[in-house]
């Protein structure tokens, strides 16, 4: 029997899903058989999925309805047993955005570590809800898999305490007001891809962007992260597509002291209608403001590459140095302007960048003299939480976690 994983990453309205095989031998990658989503759970849910090997395609919008998250896994698990018949999960792996200042790797899921990430609901209450209905769901639907969770904060949790602390009264910082950081899962894809394909690179200094409609940077050290643009929430550091980044705190005050904003608008604002889309008044997409010849899209792109290069700055100071700069996710890996645009204002540090390179979409863009390395490596999260779901289940078929 196939040792089989599946990989949840449940969010307020939408399920997305990937079923992997453990392949054989220690150093392979698991084996992607099938991935989709459920969207638009509770209003006009639309089912789509993919067999690996094209089979199976599904685009549906289903007549019963998908009220909940629960519904929407029984629509996978119908789905799973019309393409691999009798098939049976070894394991589940959740995407948990939080695991707090305590959780610093993946975690089998018991009633115990279930009520433990209820308490960091306040610490990300627009994502831990829906990752543990997730999981409710999934022990309801598939209660012979072993359900692990993955945490986005895990691979940040040995920074230092200086790199965690806001310049608060102590009590908030034992109160668990940090620096957390997210994208975890992302990272540790990108520095397992390094280690196999440039080791040389994964030993150094390194800046990592994942740049996608959430974007963040961080800087590893010889493959551990030692500080990221993320801070308490995934609100901070860089432009995002709806979300603000940094910004000055005096800003919040200002909206609910004068604009009498209320702090559920004041939420909205900032996670929902800032970022590229509220910059530009076009679009959160960076496809469609590359597309565009409105200058407002223009002056949204600018600012995005401006703080992601100021970002990069800062987190070279963390580093005392920099010897790569790796660029993932949706505009990380596809967007040329983009990483040109970055890479040049780095050029007073040392990044010489090959235009040619770049434009045509080669992993590596630096000049061969340039002092630090351009890279684009393709992030691949879900397959980072196979990795780990197998490491718990069947531990003889996974190589050690690259860090
Ligand atoms: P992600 O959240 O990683 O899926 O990334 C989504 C972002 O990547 C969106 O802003 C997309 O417009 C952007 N993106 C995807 N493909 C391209 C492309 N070819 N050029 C520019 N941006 C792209």
């Amino acid at each position: 029997m196939p040792t089989l994983v599946l990989t949840l990453n449940a969010g307020s309205s939408s399920v997305k899903f990937a079923l992997f095989e453990a392949a054989d031998g220690a150093e392979a990658e698991p084996v992607r058989l099938a991935s989709g989503q459920v969207e638009a759970i509770g209003g006009t849910a639309r089912f789509q999925a993919r067999a690996a090997d094209g089979g199976g395609a599904t685009d549906t919008a289903p007549e019963e309805g998908i009220p909940d998250h629960a519904a929407a896994l029984a629509r996978v698990l119908a789905w799973l047993e019309k393409v691999r018949p009798g098939a049976s999960l070894a394991a589940v792996g959740h995407r948990i955005v939080h695991g707090g200042p305590d959780h610093a790797a993946p975690a089998v899921i018991d009633d115990a570590l279930l009520a433990d990430l209820e308490r960091l609901v306040p610490l990300a209450p627009l994502h831990q809800p829906h990752n543990l209905a997730g999981v409710r769901a999934a022990l309801g639907a598939f209660p012979e898999a072993v359900q692990v969770a993955c945490f986005d904060t895990a691979f940040h949790r040995g920074h230092s305490a200086l790199q965690q602390a806001f310049a608060l009264p102590r009590r908030f910082f034992d109160a668990g007001v940090r620096r957390y950081g997210f994208h975890g899962l992302s990272y540790e894809s990108v520095a397992a891809r390094l280690q196999r394909d440039h080791p040389e690179v994964h030993a150094g200094r390194v800046i990592v962007a994942h740049l996608g409609n959430g974007a963040s940077m961080a800087a590893l050290a010889g493959g551990r992260s030692v500080a990221s643009t993320m801070g308490f929430t995934a609100l901070d550091g860089l432009v995002m597509g709806t979300r603000c980044g940094t910004i000055d705190p005096g800003v919040l005050l200002y909206l609910a002291q004068v604009e009498k904003l209320g702090w559920d608008a004041i939420a909205e604002l900032l996670y929902e209608q800032s970022g590229l889309l509220g910059v530009s008044g076009i679009s959160n997409d960076m496809r469609t403001l590359a597309a565009s010849d409105d200058p407002a899209a223009r002056f949204a792109i600018d600012m995005f590459i401006d703080r992601a290069a100021r970002a990069a700055g800062d987190l070279a100071v963390v580093l005392e140095g920099l010897d790569a700069l790796v660029f993932t996710a949706g505009i990380g890996e596809n967007s040329a302007p983009v990483r040109a645009g970055i890479a040049r204002r780095l050029a007073f540090l040392g990044a010489e960048l090959d235009e040619a390179a770049n434009a045509a979409g080669a992993a590596v863009f630096s000049m061969p003299s340039s002092r630090i390395r351009l890279l684009k490596v393709p992030t691949d999260e879900e397959a980072m939480i196979a990795r780990h779901a197998l490491r718990v289940v069947a531990p003889g078929t996974i190589a050690a976690a690259a860090r």
